[in-house]
């Protein structure tokens, strides 16, 4: 990996990038990955590189369903392999949660790498999705396979970053889908259940600290945190906050300040 210097002032944007340029050179991340990873990248300078109040709402819904969920699975492809493995692993851990690996550009090889790399941070973690037998319906071949125990059973699922049609297929076979996804915009964000618009190198720990606060909560408590949680104004408050941030910064003027904040 490349040394960003530490005193670089956009040093952890620099840092993700290169995890994810390893993560495609170890043959996890697909190139579109990359661009992906970009489109990424812009939505969180429009957000302000920090959680905001919708996503810390979308994130305590989407903890509560996944606390009272029968079986959930957290999905992950190549770019959350790259960028938080041994945090998609406590984020399980922390839920009860089963672990697939599931890809957009699916071939063994990248299965079997990403394995391996989750299997660094913990050598028994139980990985679904490497023999999968079973096919989302709409979905052509190599994108539709899912783990009989995993998804295919699931009743919620966690699919981050992940591509709109294949969330929309997830939503039509009946799942609750809960996507982690800078764009507020995106098919994915508007077409799953819970939509937690942050980026995922911080929501994940934040969900981890969240289930561990949370699992003894009644289930009367967890269900009522469901119910009063609405997706639409979610999104709607992402862009809103989009909106005023970037009228406050321009009403402010940004030519050579120092900080965007
Ligand atoms: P869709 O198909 O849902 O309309 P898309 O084609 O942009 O959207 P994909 O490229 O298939 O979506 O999926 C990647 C999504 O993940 C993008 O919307 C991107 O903004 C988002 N993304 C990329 N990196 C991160 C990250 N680190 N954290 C959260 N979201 C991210
Ligand atoms: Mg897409």
């Amino acid at each position: 990996m490349v040394k960003i210097p530490k005193s670089h002032p956009r040093y952890w944007s620099l840092y993700y990038r290169e995890k994810i340029i390893e993560g495609m050179e170890k043959g996890m991340t697909a190139k579109a990955g990359l661009i992906a990873h970009g489109r990424g990248e812009a939505f969180d300078y429009l957000i302000g590189e920090r959680t905001i109040e919708a996503a810390e709402r979308a994130m305590k819904a989407a903890v509560a369903k996944l606390l009272l969920a029968k079986h959930p699975v957290i999905s992950v492809n190549g770019n959350v392999a790259a960028l938080v493995p041994k945090e998609t692993i406590e984020l399980a851990k922390a839920l009860n949660a089963k672990l697939e690996i599931n890809l957009f550009y699916r071939t063994e090889e990248r299965v079997k790498t990403i394995a391996e790399e989750l299997r660094k941070y913990d050598p028994e973690i139980e990985l679904l999705g490497i023999n999968p037998t079973k096919r989302i319906p709409g979905l052509e071949h190599e994108r539709g396979k899912v783990d009989e125990n995993g998804i295919w059973k699931a009743d919620v699922v966690v699919v981050p970053l992940e591509d709109g049609d294949r969330t929309e297929a997830l939503v039509n076979m009946g799942k609750f889908v809960i996507t982690v996804d800078l764009n507020p915009l995106s098919r994915s964000a508007r077409m799953a259940d819970i939509t937690i618009v942050d980026n995922i190198v911080r929501a994940y720990p934040r969900m981890t600290e969240l289930a561990r606060e949370m699992k003894d909560y009644s289930r009367d408590e967890l269900m009522k945190i469901i119910e009063d949680y609405d997706n639409g104004k979610t999104l709607s408050d992402v862009l809103i906050h989009i909106r005023d941030r970037l009228t406050k910064l321009a009403e402010g003027g940004i030519w050579r300040k120092k900080t965007l904040e």
